[in-house]
């Protein structure tokens, strides 16, 4: 049906960091995955290639006008030895609405997860299995065309990369401090807030490099035209809990339509939770704070998924939330997911899928 994926393995294996070792991103597997795209051909020559640098002409259309699209999923060890992605079907159609608004080509979502499949059985050895340990997985697609008119690129490559990670924050789930980002923006409507596209990440260092500086994690990010309703936290959803019912913002295009958030979504639903997809003013943040109804916050995103949120700042005041701990719907939503995505609690919801291995 697909052409076959040609396998070219690695003479020398890498040695493994040690699961207590692991940070995020900084170290990746012996092989990864490529296949590249032409108009009038398709995708063709999908290969599985020892991990190493890739050569392309400086002209190359993805360093000039950004037509680059990525991915992030994550593969677990369960108890039981068998290995397990999350939802990598909404993944595969993320990736392809991400193409559709960068005028970039589709990837067939059987193609892609079954890509996915076999480098992670080959690497097999590197998924890390203690706790807040995973194999993340990180497909990459950018235009290659060797000519500078803007247009669309005639040529793309998809790259898979995999990268065995330990807690996406140092201090494990310890809750974080934000500050609320009042000049720039990340996204304003018409943009590109609800691709994963790199210019989306670019456009917001500086905030996140000053706010770091101030000893911050991350930057809450304000609507672009207003700058008055809640987007996202960093590269995450939010949610905040304000007496009882949960809320979190709408998908209107400016912000990155999350499957963890998703999840999280259909979680608290079965639990029989409030919960409410909807504008939020920071000024209902600040007033719920005030009035004591701000009982928890936090992002939640595939690289930390929930991370809970121990104070904001905003125009000079900070706002401590659940005295700067972990809140109640937070850990519970913490326990269910990764209970979940490492197969040691039930799948009521069909997101699990089993690679085979062999
Ligand atoms: C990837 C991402 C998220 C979270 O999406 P998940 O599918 O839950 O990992 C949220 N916001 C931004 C900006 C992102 O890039």
């Amino acid at each position: 049906m697909y052409e076959q994926i040609k396998v070219y393995e690695a003479g020398d294996r890498k040695p493994k960091p040690l699961d207590e070792d692991l940070r995020f991103g900084d170290v990746f597997t012996d092989h990864m995955f490529m296949m590249d795209y032409a108009e009038g051909v398709g995708w063709h020559d999908p290969r599985i290639v020892p991990y190493g640098p890739v050569s392309l002409p400086p002209a190359a259309a993805c360093f000039h006008y950004g037509q680059t699209i990525f991915e992030g999923l994550k593969a677990y060890r369960g108890p039981d030895g068998r290995v397990l992605l999350f939802r990598p079907y909404d993944n595969a159609r993320r990736l392809n609405a991400s193409a559709e608004r960068l005028c970039m080509p589709g990837v067939d979502e059987e193609m892609f997860v079954g890509a996915i499949e076999q480098l992670v059985a080959l690497d097999q050895d590197w998924i890390p299995d203690a706790e807040g340990t995973s194999l993340y997985i990180r497909p990459v697609v950018y235009a290659t065309e060797e000519h500078l008119a803007l247009k669309p690129s005639s040529t793309y490559t998809l790259v898979i990369l995999l990268s065995p990670v330990g807690p996406y924050y140092r201090r494990g789930i310890a809750p974080t401090k934000i500050y609320v980002e009042t000049e720039q923006v990340r996204s304003s409507p018409g943009g590109v807030g609800a691709a994963k596209t790199g210019g989306n990440y670019a456009r917001c260092l500086q905030a996140e490099f000053r706010a770091a500086s101030q000893g911050y994690d991350q930057v809450l990010w304000l609507d672009g035209r207003e700058r008055k309703y809640v987007e996202e936290v960093g590269a995450m959803n939010v949610f905040f809990r304000l007496g009882e019912t949960v809320v979190t913002p709408p998908l209107c295009g400016t912000i990155l339509p999350g499957i963890t958030r998703d999840s999280v979504l259909h979680l608290l639903g079965d639990w029989g939770v409030e919960v409410e997809e909807r504008k939020i003013g920071l000024s209902e943040v600040v007033d719920a704070h005030d009035a004591g109804l701000l009982l928890e916050a936090f992002g939640v995103g595939t690289a930390a998924v929930i991370s809970p949120i121990g104070l904001l700042h905003w125009n000079g005041k900070d706002m401590e939330i659940n005295e700067g701990r972990t809140g109640e719907v937070t850990a519970r939503l913490y326990d269910a997911l990764t209970g979940i995505q490492r197969g040691s609690a039930e799948d009521h919801f069909g997101w699990i899928a089993e690679v085979r291995l062999r």
